[in-house]
């Protein structure tokens, strides 16, 4: 089974066309507007994001990255990083 897990929806783009509803971020905004969105409930925490990992790593599934950019927060770098030590290279997707 074939997960696509889009991380957060933070991205530092702005196209027209997003169709996640990417929220824009840029090096002044990123961390105010990245507390934001955890206190409403719209995006998850560290904690939260290597729960719902654990879930799919010992359900074998397949993950594929996404987001947002999947690499813009250095917590999400470490929920792919954990995703390598739990999951083979060959279930693991950075799109
Ligand atoms: S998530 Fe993708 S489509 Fe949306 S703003 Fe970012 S780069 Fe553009």
């Amino acid at each position: 089974m074939d997960v696509i897990w889009n991380l957060t929806r933070a991205c530092p783009w702005d196209c027209a066309i997003c169709c996640v509803s990417g929220f824009h971020v840029c090096n002044t905004t990123e961390h105010i507007i990245q507390s934001a969105q955890k206190e409403k409930g719209k995006e998850l925490t560290l904690a939260e994001k290597l729960t719902v990992l654990k879930i799919l790593a010992d359900k074998d599934f397949e993950i594929d990255f996404s987001g947002g950019d999947p690499l813009y927060y250095d917590e999400d770098f470490r929920v792919v990083e954990q995703a390598t030590r739990w999951l083979p290279a060959e279930k693991l997707v950075l799109v």
